[in-house]
């Protein structure tokens, strides 16, 4: 028999009818001929809500995070039981499992524990017997049986791991969204839905912003080779299948554009080049916590470089204020600072055998008159960082460009 798992994210337990919603929707995926595994995540907002009750009894949650665990983890305990209470209620067959009972053994690192390993067997003697397996995403146990959990968004990760484990014969990831679009449909109107997707491009798309997926399930879906499906759990529409990359998936030139708003520009000018600088300069910056996306350094045809790097604009003026003893021990002439910026991606692994595709993004830019500041890129992604007002309409002249919208009727 087919052995189907199907993740829902929190939005998709978010309330009774929902979880009903979700219970219905289980019984009729078994009833078509399947076995299924179903994983679900904590109602939408219960993570959040756990996380800043601990902060308030417990301000520096260091040296808790064991028991940060042991409370995050009741939010999947929740709503896997409430699950199989639905299914049950609606005459089906189900049994709920916490992570540590379907076999998920992880190491000790709380808060962000890694999967080592996973017994499914469990699992399977209970859907051979005909039920509808709950599990417990974003969590797991120990070797000595301490709880864990995976880190934000982890319910993903536990089905794709799971689907991985079992040999499932699909792994849907049921969301809030109808899949992935060529870009946000909010600001395109015309983006169209994807129907497959390569990881590469997926996990290029998450970095840039688009998050549908967490970025670790679906490297572990790359690793692995365990091809997903995201769709809605509202609708009835096939969603977009992210797998290994094909030949003809080449064909497209560029499959989404992406846009990250509320980013800042640093740029140190002026800085010797001398081995170390940008050393000195990325080491103050990640010791204080604070991400760096893209970074860029001149060729320097004097005996000084400017080096420029984007930040999310929250971390600028704490960025700014340790940047600045930095610069005076290096003995760089000035730091210019901007806030205001986005980052716009062009992401799709077309990009390899397709010539052009920088000169095309920068005409379309160009032409609407929208300015370029940095220029980054990689072998399936060209980002530029633009002013944050220009980015929709930059958006919606490259998503044209590339003839990404809808075919007219
Ligand atoms: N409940 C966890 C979170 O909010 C895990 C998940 O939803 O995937 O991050
Ligand atoms: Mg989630």
């Amino acid at each position: 028999m087919r052995l189907i798992v199907q993740k829902y994210g929190g939005t998709s337990v978010g309330s009774a009818e929902r979880i009903r919603n979700v219970a219905a929707r289980l019984i009729e995926t078994q009833r078509s001929g399947a076995e299924v595994v179903a994983v679900i995540s904590a109602m939408s907002g219960v993570t959040d809500q756990l996380l800043k009750l601990a902060g308030e009894v417990s301000p520096q949650p260091s040296g808790s995070e064991r028991e940060m665990d042991a409370l995050l983890a009741t939010g999947e305990q929740t709503s896997i039981a409430l699950v199989a209470m639905a299914v049950n209620a609606l005459g089906g067959k189900a049994i709920s499992l916490t992570g540590a009972q379907a076999g998920i053994v992880t190491d000790r690192a709380h808060t962000r524990a890694k999967i080592s390993n996973i017994n499914p067997k469990l699992i399977e003697e209970l859907v051979s017997e005909g039920f509808i397996v709950v599990v417990a995403g974003f969590q797991g146990r120990t070797v000595d049986g301490e709880t864990t959990t995976l880190g934000r968004g982890g319910s993903d990760l536990t089905a794709i791991a799971l689907a991985g484990a079992l040999g499932a014969d699909a792994c849907q990831i049921f969301t809030d969204v109808d899949g992935v679009f060529s870009c946000d449909p909010r600001v395109v109107p015309d983006a169209t839905q994807m129907q497959e997707i390569a990881y590469d491009e997926l996990l290029e798309m998450a970095g840039a912003g688009a998050k549908v997926m967490q970025s670790r399930a679906v490297e572990f879906a790359k690793k692995f080779g365990v091809p997903f499906e995201v769709r809605s759990s509202f609708g009835r529409k096939a969603g977009t299948v992210a797998k290994e990359e094909t030949a003809s998936m080449e064909d497209v030139v560029i499959r989404g554009i992406t846009i990250e708003r509320k980013q800042a520009k640093i740029t140190m000018a002026g800085v010797p080049d001398a081995p170390g600088t940008a050393s000195r300069i990325f080491s103050a910056v990640s010791a204080a916590n604070v991400l760096v996306d893209m970074i860029v350094q001149n060729a320097s045809d004097q005996k000084t470089t400017d080096i420029s790097f984007t930040i999310h604009e929250g971390d600028l003026p704490q960025t700014e204020e340790l940047l600045r003893p930095v610069a005076e021990e290096i003995g760089a002439e000035r730091i210019a600072t901007q806030s205001g910026v986005a980052k716009l991606s062009v992401v799709g692994i077309g990009m390899r055998s397709h010539a052009g595709v920088a000169t095309r993004l920068f005409d379309c830019l160009g032409e609407g008159g929208v300015n370029i500041q940095l220029i980054s890129t990689s072998e399936i992604k060209i980002a530029v960082v633009i002013e944050e007002r220009d980015a929709d309409r930059a958006a919606q002249l490259t998503h044209a460009a590339f003839g990404l919208a809808k075919p007219a009727l």
